[in-house]
């Protein structure tokens, strides 16, 4: 028996090779042995967004990366979170039985509270309840985690075993599969790649567009001149290299520290790199965008085989809790 993946990932839109390199490969490769669950996770994105005008265009743009990456519709389950309402449900059985210290402990609540001292939302503070129901709601036996994320991951833990030991075992408690996502930083070279700070390079760009982003890339900022020899250990050209130009890292770093290579054909040749990594993804990318409906339907069947999965667990949540069904009045 394969086990069970559940993870789940705000819709950001199309996606950046920060993502790409992290978390989209690392999902692609739990199919060959896991039975995988990836859930955009609207209802989640809620709690610090204001503004939901891109929400929908930014889900499609995210699922279409998505497959067009290599996840396989027919191997794994993708669908949106709130198109199986049975989260919302389960989230509130559990805030029954999740005392609000546990919650107002957890580091990123506290952080958020201070990035965002005007929106302090309920959602915000329920937030791992939710992440517990979503994991729990679909039976998921392993999360794939970065360190950061494990503290989350044991709370959800403690409220599967605080309710499990009220009503009754439901659920496994769920495992982290701790992967070591590399840190990929943003063209500045300073903040994590990402839309929100304008650094990134999407995936889906045309060869153009990746060029022109590289050469906008901060470099070794002691290397004035040409003649200066660089220093690539400090370079975030360098460490993109590592990712897409793994077989000449080695030659690149002499070069570099010989001042034998300047730094705009340092970047050219990260950009033909990162072109020509991504090249069989554009082409899968526009062949299933030429496919009208395509993603619709791939999120449809998602949301069919999920919800299906969620009505039994939901059923079995309510019974063990003694609550009078529906089903009980026929
Ligand atoms: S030559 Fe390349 S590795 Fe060296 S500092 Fe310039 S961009 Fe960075």
């Amino acid at each position: 028996m394969r086990k069970r993946v559940f993870s789940g990932a705000r819709p950001t839109g199309r996606q950046h090779i920060g993502n790409y390199v992290g978390a989209i490969q690392n999902y692609v490769a739990l199919q060959a042995e896991y039975d995988c669950i990836y859930c955009i996770v609207d209802i989640h994105a809620l709690t610090t967004l204001e503004d939901t005008e891109s929400i929908r265009e930014d889900t499609h743009e995210m699922v279409l990366d998505w497959l067009a990456a290599g996840i396989d519709p027919q191997k794994s389950i993708v669908f949106v979170q709130s198109h199986v309402p049975q989260v919302m449900e389960l989230h509130t059985l559990f805030s029954m039985v999740t005392p609000l210290s546990w919650l107002l402990r957890v580091p990123t609540f506290k952080e958020k509270v201070k990035m965002q001292p005007e929106n302090v939302n309920y959602g915000l503070v329920g937030y791992p309840v939710l992440m517990t129901a979503d994991i729990t709601l679909y039976r998921g036996e392993v999360v794939p985690v970065g360190e950061d994320q494990l503290p989350h991951l044991e709370l959800a833990r403690e409220i599967v075993r605080r309710f499990n030991s009220l009503f009754g075992v439901v659920f496994p408690e769920p495992q982290g599969k701790l992967t070591n996502l590399p840190l990929v930083l943003g063209l500045d070279g300073v903040q994590k790649m990402s839309k929100s700070y304008d650094n990134q390079i999407e995936i889906s760009a045309s060869p153009e567009e990746i060029s022109k982003r590289v050469m906008t890339a901060v470099t070794d900022p002691a290397r004035k001149y040409r003649s200066d020899p660089g220093h690539p250990e400090i370079c975030n050209v360098f460490r993109l290299h590592n990712f897409f130009t793994p077989a000449r890292v080695e030659e690149i770093a002499v070069e570099c520290r010989g001042a034998r290579i300047g730094c705009v054909d340092c970047k050219k040749t990260l950009a033909e790199s990162i072109s020509l990594n991504l090249e069989p993804f554009r082409e899968r990318r526009a062949s299933l965008a030429s496919k009208p409906g395509y993603v619709n339907e791939v999120l449809a069947d998602g949301a069919n085989r999920a919800e299906a999965i969620a009505e039994e667990t939901i059923t079995e949540v309510r019974r063990k809790m003694r609550l009078l069904q529906r089903s009980d009045l026929d």
